[in-house]
């Protein structure tokens, strides 16, 4: 007899599954908000700063109202405005340029390392030292894509021999590490996202900044408050309404205790993967020394809209990151690109696929997404 569920569909992420596991407590921690009622900043949020901050070793962490806004915080915080030029990877989600664009600064984009996807340290010298005179290099934005630490061994000096800054984006990397430590050991400000979707994720929009500048943290929390000062009706710089919720912050407090436990999940999955795989498809790269935790799953194959509809049929969802390039899309085309091209991007752009990927995919569920794969590139 066939097996009645044979092509039922798959989660691409599942949170169902890890609301099931973690229902009573989480339920618990709603209840308590809904008792006391500080629906704003509420002591949830400081406790989850806290917990965030001794987890990824910063000594301090703002939270904010999502992981675009903690671009845009620290952007804003350091002056970033008409006239400067930040350097960011193209092949990224289009937050990344949109908190710069949005600010009145020019992205300048980068190609990105053609076996990890992070920024490229000889596009982005390319850049910088190729720069239009009419703009002023201030900072440079790091994305660890797809859950992998960008190789900040490698970028640190650029940035520093310049006199930049450097924002890490870990809206997809928040937990990754390179050699033991995470993106704040190097960056001036590191910053995650808490949308559903991500590995860190609240049931709602949230993000949060990481730094060690406790004169920074001031200013991200002034700016969060409307630029709120002292005085609570002088407010002393132009800000933003971008707080977390107390709710979230209760929902991530519980996440955050198993989030090492999906990060191994995780990895056991992507190696069971890459067994299964690498003969089939070009399977991901991790650099030597990080800990990814795979956001995204993502292959490389000649005709990936093919594999994408031979796998839609057999109900299993293989989204594209990313098929068009910030520097290809329409807002963002009269952006300058680096001096050294944008051709690994441009490449990229036209193989990848992702594979679901989530703590929760069991093994009967992994091994139906291996076959599927083989069978439709047979
Ligand atoms: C998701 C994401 C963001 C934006 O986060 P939001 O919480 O959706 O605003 C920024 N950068 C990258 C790389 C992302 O993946």
């Amino acid at each position: 007899m066939e097996r009645p569920n044979k092509h039922a569909p798959v989660p691409f992420i599942d949170l169902a599954s890890q609301y099931a596991r973690l229902k009573s407590d989480i339920d618990a921690r709603i209840q308590t908000v809904l008792d006391h009622n500080r629906y704003i900043l509420g002591d949830e949020v400081k406790d989850l700063e806290t917990a965030l901050a001794t987890y990824c070793g910063a000594a301090e962490t703002v939270s904010c109202a999502n992981g675009t806004d903690a671009l845009i915080l620290p952007l804003k915080a350091w002056g970033v405005s008409a006239g400067d030029a930040v350097f960011v990877p193209s092949w990224s989600y289009c937050a990344s340029a949109e908190a710069i664009a949005l600010l009145g600064a020019t992205p300048v984009f980068v190609d990105v390392d053609p076996q990890t996807y992070n920024m490229d340290p000889a596009s982005l010298r390319a850049a910088i030292e190729g720069c239009s005179s009419d703009l002023t290099p201030k900072v440079v934005m790091s994305v660890d894509l797809f859950g992998q630490c960008a190789d900040y061994d490698t970028l640190t000096p650029i940035v520093r021999e310049h006199g930049l800054k450097l924002l890490a984006d870990s809206a997809q990397g928040f937990g990754s590490t390179l050699n033991g430590q995470h993106p704040i050991h190097w960056a001036d400000a590191a910053t995650t996202s808490f949308f559903p979707a991500k590995p860190l994720g609240c049931y709602g929009d949230g993000g949060a900044i990481f730094t060690d500048d406790a004169e920074l943290a001031d200013t991200l929390r002034s700016l969060r408050m409307h630029g709120s000062g002292t005085d609570k009706y002088d407010n002393v710089r132009i800000g933003l309404n971008s707080r977390l919720d107390t709710l979230q912050a209760a929902i991530l407090l519980s996440k955050l205790s198993v989030f090492e436990d999906e990060i191994a999940a995780r990895n056991k999955i992507a190696d069971r993967y890459n067994a299964g795989l690498a003969q089939y498809v070009q399977v991901p790269h991790v650099m030597d020394g990080v800990r990814p935790i795979w956001a995204i799953y993502t292959i490389e194959t000649d005709d990936p809209d093919a594999l994408q509809a031979a796998l839609g049929e057999v109900g299993i969802p293989a989204p594209r990151y990313y098929p068009k390039p910030i520097h290809r899309q329409t807002a963002y085309a009269d952006y300058p690109t680096s001096a050294g091209g944008m051709d690994v991007t441009d490449a990229a752009r036209l193989r990848s696929i992702s594979l679901p990927m989530h703590p929760y995919l069991d093994v009967p569920t992994q091994d139906r997404i291996i076959e599927a794969v083989k069978d439709a590139l047979h």
